[in-house]
């Protein structure tokens, strides 16, 4: 039985006090709720308000995670931050390779691979994103772009190493459009990472792992997309920035 885990990832938005604002309201809406199968729930701020999530969040179940790292551990890399470094904050998850950092700050499969590799170096939770953009879909490629990322992500990383990895299936024609995936197209893009995780680290590991779903998902939709088979938790974009809406998808 794989244990759920719902991530909110608040791209560029809130302020510290913002931050604080939310877990006061968030927290109490989530207290007393059957955690149906005792659920993971991580928020993931910018850089400049994990302190405020971590302080916020300390009594509870909630973890914190960054939006980004870079692979390097320390150095002259302007603007950039370790994955030690968000260690040693108290940061305890990483979304790697986001379509929108694909898309506007260059990353590449070869850099979600680096990136990768020093999350799980440092003991970091990555949260690896994949997906396919709509031309992709529409031409029928979406099968060939989720094994290429999956494959490139995974590149030389053991499934010893790997054991906490979880990878994200946002595919990016759903990201922020209000357009949502069917749980049965969803069902289908995350069997086929789950074949690719087993020809890369093994069936086992395949099994084990926790492949969430993103991509406009909302209070009226999380139920339906996280009753499916395959289907191991949600990455929120919009929806996670509200406590209400935040709460009510963690009930689904
Ligand atoms: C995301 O940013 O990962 C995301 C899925 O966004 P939204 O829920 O707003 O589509």
């Amino acid at each position: 039985m794989r244990k759920k885990l719902i991530a909110a990832n608040w791209k560029m938005y809130k302020t510290p006090a913002e931050t604080r604002d939310f877990f006061r309201d968030f927290l109490p809406l989530i207290q007393n709720h059957d955690r149906n199968n005792n659920d993971e729930i991580v928020v993931c701020p910018t850089y400049l308000c994990l302190d405020a999530a971590i302080a916020a969040a300390k009594d509870s179940d909630v973890s914190i995670g960054a939006q980004n790292l870079y692979w390097e551990k320390q150095g002259a890399f302007t603007g950039e931050v370790s994955a030690a470094m968000l260690v040693a904050v108290g940061a305890t998850h990483v979304i790697i390779g986001h379509s929108e950092r694909r898309q506007y700050f260059g990353e590449t499969d070869d850099t979600v691979n680096l990136k990768l590799k020093s999350a799980l170096e440092a003991g970091l939770t990555p949260i690896v994103c994949v997906g396919e953009v709509l031309e992709e879909r529409e031409a029928g490629l979406t099968d060939d772009v989720l094994r290429r990322q999956c494959l490139r992500a995974f590149h030389k990383v053991s499934a010893k190493k790997a054991a906490s990895l979880v990878v994200a299936y946002e595919p990016v024609w759903a990201i922020g459009t209000g357009k949502t995936a069917t749980p049965q197209i969803a069902a289908d893009a995350h069997a086929i990472i789950r074949a690719e995780a087993a020809e890369s680290f093994g069936q086992e590991f395949a099994d084990k792992l926790r492949i969430l779903y993103g991509g406009s998902v909302k209070p009226e939709n999380a139920h339906s997309l996280m009753s499916e088979e395959g289907i191991d938790g949600a990455l929120v974009g919009g929806a996670s920035l509200d406590p209400k809406s935040f709460a009510a998808i963690v009930k689904y």
